[in-house]
């Protein structure tokens, strides 16, 4: 059967922290200055994120300001800038009225970071009429009911409907078909394809793809040698347009142990996030053999310093209790798709559990494992007399490790006696 083309809206607040700013202040104090109308920036926390600009306005664009650079950096570029602190309660609620107007055009909705939306307008369309005059209309309504303004992306997949709503910018409605990708996209930095940052931007520069176009055109194979089998086969599916992921809200979190951990500065180096997912690991194995269960799946889970979620999984030979057949597969997925764009947040889950009693013993599993089965349990047994901290990897001995050596074991391990 033939698969009716997709129509699917992505929807992106301009400015998403500023205006939600701005509307705040507008509605204190009517006479308030509009932040969106002078070089402005939300700043952040300055002190424990570094002062990270999270949001900036139009006219601070036009000196170059953007999102995700140092404060200091911003201010030597525009130096007039005005910088407000974040109101996350306040953006939150702005968030969910967004949600809340856009659920009336379909059930098919997935929130895909604060700010930005997916539609699957495909089913329900025909009640509203021409996908562009329907995106107008949801265009103006946010803008008069909730009084900030969005971009809308038409496209027949999610990644062409995120690439189309960043076209021109603010309140704008464009649509980025499978006929259009050649004149629209392909000129485009490679930068500006989603899910390329500036460490693969450099990589693929270097091979002298400049251009999204250059990459929909380049050899994949050439591409998997510099930048991983994986990664590569990714990018070059979205420089040609092609995305099947579907419209979902987030799965459920399956039945599973996981432990997740917002960073005290953001992260863009394996070694730190390596480290970090140690420590992550390290709680799980020990709740994973305290209740004596084994994993046979593993997702690593990022996000980024734009509160973009990133996930990744893979699925074991053979289910393991093991912190570090856990530890070293989150490096691996880790390697696979990530690209060093800075993350505020690191996270590990397992699923697939099932009990020891059935967990089929593989051939393949070596004497490398039995040695680390061994070893695990010789250390949750000196921890479950001694405390927690009374031994830890040597990776944790640095002075400057940016996470304690088993995260989150205060909430989780109270079974561990002091
Ligand atoms: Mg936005």
């Amino acid at each position: 059967m033939e698969q009716k083309e997709r129509i699917i809206f992505h929807i992106d607040v301009n400015s998403a922290f500023l205006s939600w700013e701005s509307v705040y202040r507008l509605s204190q104090d009517p006479d308030a200055l509009d932040l969106r109308t002078i070089p402005s920036a939300v700043g952040g926390d300055q002190k424990s994120r570094h002062g990270i600009i999270l949001a900036k306005s139009t006219p601070a664009k036009k000196y170059g300001v953007t999102t995700g650079e140092p404060v200091a950096q911003a201010l030597r570029k525009c130096p007039d800038l005005v910088l407000v602190p974040s109101r996350f309660e306040f953006y939150s609620q702005c968030s969910d009225a967004l949600i809340h107007l856009l659920e009336e055009y379909t059930p098919d909705i997935e929130q895909f970071s604060i700010d930005e939306a997916f539609l699957d307008m495909t089913s329900t369309i025909h009640l509203f009429g021409d996908p562009m005059e329907t995106a107008r209309k949801i265009r103006e309504r946010i803008r008069e009911e909730l009084h900030f303004t969005v971009n809308v992306g038409i496209a027949s997949n999610k990644l062409l409907a995120k690439m189309a709503s960043d076209f021109e910018k603010p309140d704008r409605c464009h649509t980025l078909w499978n006929s259009e990708i050649p004149r629209k996209m392909w000129p485009l930095p490679v930068r500006d394809l989603f899910f390329v940052g500036g460490s693969a931007q450099k990589r693929m520069e270097s091979i002298g793809i400049h251009t999204i176009g250059d990459l929909a055109h380049c050899d994949p194979q050439i591409l998997k040698a510099h930048l991983g089998e994986k990664y590569a086969a990714q990018i070059y599916r979205y420089a040609n347009g092609i995305d099947d992921d579907p419209v979902a809200p987030p799965e459920v979190l399956n039945k599973g142990y996981g432990n997740r951990t917002t960073l005290s500065r953001d992260v863009d180096d394996y070694d730190t996030a390596c480290q970090v997912l140690l420590s992550l690991c390290e709680t799980i194995g020990i709740r994973l053999r305290k209740a004596h269960v084994q994993c046979n799946c593993i997702c690593v889970e990022l996000r980024d310093y734009n509160f973009r979620n990133l996930s990744h999984q893979l699925t074991l030979a053979y289910p393991t209790d093991s912190t570090t057949i856990i530890y070293e597969n989150a490096c691996k997925l880790l390697r696979d798709f990530w690209d060093l764009t800075p993350v505020r947040l690191i996270g590990v889950r397992t699923s697939h559990i099932s009990t020891e009693d059935y967990c089929q013993l593989s051939l393949f599993q070596n004497q490398k494992n039995e040695k680390l089965e061994r070893m695990d349990r010789a250390i949750d047994s000196i921890r479950e007399k001694f405390g927690v901290d009374s031994i830890k990897r040597a990776s944790f001995l640095k002075e400057d490790s940016i996470v304690d050596h088993a995260a989150g074991k205060s909430k989780h391990l109270n079974a561990y006696k002091k």
